[in-house]
């Protein structure tokens, strides 16, 4: 599938690494060499996706689950292209544990009210109590990295 890719993106480059990932300054997908599972053609497509669309940043965590979003409906575009079929529970579950994951963070660890994001920072503010808490800067495709993520939020 790769070299199928490779056709259809010329301007991207594909390189066997740690794991899944797109690196939007050098144009540059990476993916672990054991391609046995489907899984693994899934996250390759996602991956694809967010190269297609040209994700490059995001200013909130809000910001960057849409892409995510957009990422596998790009996804299922190209697994058609390419005469496959991403299962549509196993999306559902990666944007799952994204969406877990940034109700955790947009919520106030004083009060429990969920907030939103301040532009351009990696602050929230309460809307209730007024509380201002920092988060570790997100990145792209995390929810299904086994990585746990060890900041807690933190008061400022
Ligand atoms: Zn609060
Ligand atoms: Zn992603």
């Amino acid at each position: 599938m790769i070299n199928e890719l490779k056709k259809i993106l010329p301007d991207i480059k594909f390189l066997p690494g740690e794991r899944f990932a797109w690196s939007p300054g050098e144009r540059q997908i990476t993916y672990p060499k054991d391609q046995e599972h489907d899984n693994s053609q899934w996250a390759l497509l996602h991956e694809t996706g967010h190269a297609v669309l040209g994700h490059t940043n995001y200013k909130t965590d809000l910001e960057l689950l849409k892409m995510e979003v957009a990422a596998w409906e790009k996804a299922k575009e190209l697994a058609k292209d390419l005469g496959l079929k991403i299962n549509e529970e196993h999306i559902q579950l990666c944007l799952d544990s994204y969406r877990d994951w940034l109700h955790r963070r947009s919520t106030c660890p004083s009060c429990a009210t969920s907030s939103i994001q301040n532009d351009l920072s990696n602050t929230y503010q309460c809307f209730n109590c007024h509380a201002r808490w920092q988060v570790s800067p997100s990145r792209f495709c995390r929810a299904y990295r086994t990585r746990k993520e060890s900041q807690e939020p933190v008061f400022i």
